[in-house]
């Protein structure tokens, strides 16, 4: 939009007027106490920042000159370098021009975050400046009533601790522990401050996986699920269960930001996403992460006690978790392409078939594993391989859970997120790029999972020891003794 500053407001006319990226200060009029403002705007437009498009009523200008609506700049400029306000994108190749209709000039746009709708220079970034929803309590905000092991309980505590002094926590708690249980009683007390909390992790599947579990802790308070294509979309609720990416739509909402699997793709990779959480929070806020395996730099900065963690190091079982063991396979690629696979990877397979043991077996890439399968069948002909652009996932993962399927074979696609109760695990080529040492614990976190089947094989085959491997080795071995240390394993 095109604007023009009259008495010290910016009035959008298309005459002696600026794209807004081009005005050197946006003002912000206080707010009118004799004005009654829309409330389905303020429902809207708490703790967001939407585009023009995705507001029904073009109310928002006077809503703005009424000082209930607050604009930013889409793009805002250092010096003579663009960054985008919305994603934090600096990169001039992630910027580009097009002859814009709106502003009728060559106008800059971030190409990085467009798929949320296109951020250019004359773009307003619209918010809400008036006061927030009223909150009515329930009687009773939380329904769960199960029970948390005390390593659980230990990490509740630090949680509820954390939300109630707007502190960053993060819990590093091993896959299978049970983090979600571990953030109830937090987000009682936060709803019970009538504060507003955001759980949000990079994948949709998780979100909505998570969304009936918390609803159903939840009952009687609203909750927003929101994905791409979502039809929450611009539901205004307390409790809000998204990916990473629509926290983009989102400017100083969350008094308490939870962030699921920091570790998963894309969070790590995409900075922007780390822009975004930021911008979600409000400047006063609690902030908690919660992964099963924290980067190099986050274990060191807990190890040197400048990050504020805790530990859940053991599952509820009390079992240890299962140690990779390490065995050596020669050049495994090659006996692919002879239509072969190694004695030793065989021989552990034909042992599981043979005793009808379960097992999950990890590829680094789509075409090995492909060659892999047939050779395969010949001793089970039910064995399936997965991978993430297979349109039988769900199904073939639905039959590896009903014990159809004896062995799975899978990419790193299956690598979280996944209970099987009683499975041996094996990565074939441990050794490839594919697999960090987050992935790989991860891989060996699918075995020994349940209390009746509180052990499993973990073997990680290889063409040649790496870093990550052993990483991942001493980080398994580290919580385990970090549990016997806090009496949690057996
Ligand atoms: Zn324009
Ligand atoms: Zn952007």
């Amino acid at each position: 939009m095109r604007f023009a500053l009259k008495n010290n407001i910016l009035c959008p006319q298309k005459e002696d007027s600026l794209p807004i990226s081009h005005i050197p200060n946006i003002p912000q009029p206080p707010p009118n106490p004799n004005f009654r403002f829309n409330p389905e705007l303020q429902l809207l437009l708490t703790g967001k920042q939407l585009l023009t498009d995705d507001i029904p009523s073009k109310e928002f200008q006077v809503h703005y000159e009424q000082g209930y609506v607050t604009y930013r700049k889409g793009i805002d400029y250092l010096g003579k370098q663009p960054i985008c306000a919305r994603c934090g994108n600096k990169d001039p190749q992630w910027f580009a021009r097009f002859p814009c209709t709106r502003c009728g000039e060559i106008c800059l746009y971030c190409r990085h975050c467009i798929m949320m709708g296109r951020i250019s220079e004359c773009t307003p970034l619209i918010g809400w400046n008036g006061p927030p929803p009223e909150i009515k309590l329930p009687g009773k905000i939380m329904e769960w009533q199960g029970k948390l092991s005390s390593g659980q309980q230990a990490a509740s505590d630090k949680v509820v601790e954390a939300i109630e002094q707007n502190h960053e926590l993060l819990v590093w708690a091993v896959c299978g522990a049970g983090k979600t249980e571990v953030l109830f009683h937090g987000i009682e007390t936060a709803l019970a401050s009538r504060k507003r909390v955001c759980i949000a992790t990079p994948r949709t599947d998780v979100v909505l996986e998570l969304t009936p579990r918390i609803q159903a802790a939840f009952p009687s308070i609203p909750v927003a699920s929101l994905y791409g294509g979502s039809k929450d979309r611009h539901l205004y609720a307390r409790l809000t269960i998204a990916t990473t990416h629509q926290l983009l739509r989102f400017y100083h909402a969350f008094d308490t930001l939870i962030l699921d699997e920091v570790d998963a793709f894309p969070y790590t990779v995409e900075e922007s996403l780390q822009h975004a959480a930021v911008l979600a929070r409000k400047p006063v806020s609690a902030m908690i992460y919660l992964t099963a395996t924290p980067n190099q730099k986050w274990q060191k900065e807990c190890r040197q006690e400048k990050r504020a963690y805790t530990t859940i190091p053991a599952r509820f079982h009390r079992h240890p978790l299962p140690v990779p063991q390490f065995v050596w396979c020669g050049n495994w690629q090659k006996n692919l392409h002879n239509n072969k696979l190694p004695a030793n990877v065989l021989q552990w397979i034909k042992n599981r078939i043979e005793s009808n043991k379960q097992s999950l077996i990890f590829f680094p890439h789509i075409p090995l594993m492909e060659k892999a399968l047939p050779i395969l069948r010949q001793f089970a002909p039910k064995i399936e391989a997965v991978h993430a652009e297979d349109p039988e996932r769900k199904e073939k993962v639905q039959k590896m859970r009903a014990k159809e399927i004896p062995l799975l074979l899978t990419t790193t696609i299956l690598e979280r997120g996944v209970t099987f109760p009683n499975i041996d695990v094996a990565v074939v080529g441990a050794e490839d790029d594919i697999f960090s040492e987050s992935a790989l614990v991860q891989i060996a976190g699918r075995a020994g999972r349940s209390a009746a089947f509180p052990t499993g094989v973990v073997t990680f085959f290889h063409y040649g020891k790496t870093d990550e491997m052993l990483k991942a080795k001493q980080q398994i071995v580290f919580m385990n003794r970090e549990g016997v240390k806090k009496g949690l394993v057996d």
